[in-house]
């Protein structure tokens, strides 16, 4: 595991990207990292990233205590559950990207209308019901609507995504608000046809080794029994 300091920086880096990235504006969105079992990092409240620096991070524990020099963002009880929940999730980037939000204010899950939906982990990327922000009903939402997923859109508000550090966790954001794009656009052509889920199951197969040398490139069919629908 890296550095404390090495999190902290990541953790600044990372938020100064997302908003240069265009997924976030502002001081909305937050984001954390996983220090230990039982410690995160979290951005501050309502602190611009370009100022912020590493030392301002407070560190939070997951019965909720925190020290620092400055309050935790309003969302650490999303940020505490994801990670006690998630042993696998080692940061987590919150953003009020505009496609993202827009399909969440329309409270849609993006369905399996491109393969791509697939990076979220499942056939479908979830939009949890509303409830304000910093609620435990907020937090109570995203878990569920990140069960055996990395992201989610939460309703009239953003998406959450995670990952094994904070750069990874804001390339699955900027993916996500990527695919919302999408789907915004073909949605208002018509519904797009969706893939099967068998077809899906391939995907999240492949993806197990893609960029890996063991990318099963010869024979792409082998990876599932299941034989692709023709749509
Ligand atoms: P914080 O500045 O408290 O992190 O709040 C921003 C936000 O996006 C709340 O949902
Ligand atoms: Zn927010």
């Amino acid at each position: 595991m890296a550095s404390e300091a090495t999190l902290r920086r990541a953790l600044v880096d990372t938020c100064r990207a997302m908003n240069a990235s265009g997924v976030n504006q502002g001081t909305s969105g937050n984001a954390s990292a996983r220090l230990d079992a039982r410690r995160f990092l979290i951005t501050p409240s309502g602190r611009a990233y370009d100022t912020m620096k590493p030392a301002d991070l407070p560190v939070m524990a997951l019965d909720g205590r925190w020290s620092g020099s400055y309050r935790p963002s309003t969302e650490w009880r999303f940020h505490r559950d994801i990670f006690a929940a998630r042993p696998d999730v080692g940061a987590i980037v919150h953003a009020h990207s505009s496609f993202a939000t827009a399909l969440a204010c329309l409270r849609l899950d993006v369905p399996s209308f491109h393969y791509m939906v697939a990076v979220a982990g499942g056939d479908s990327i979830r939009c949890t019901p509303y409830a304000t922000f910093g609620t435990q009903e907020l937090s109570d939402h995203a878990l569920a609507a990140l069960e055996g997923r990395k992201a989610c859109l939460l309703a009239n508000h953003g998406l959450i995504a995670t990952g094994a550090t904070p750069q990874k966790a804001l390339a699955l954001a900027i993916e996500v608000e990527t695919l919302c794009g999408m789907y915004l656009r073909a949605r208002a052509v018509t519904e797009p046809t969706q893939l099967s889920a068998d077809e899906m199951a391939r995907v999240i197969e492949l993806f197990r080794s893609y960029g890996t040398p063991d990318f099963p490139d010869d024979d792409l069919r082998r990876v599932t029994s299941l034989a692709p629908r023709r749509r």
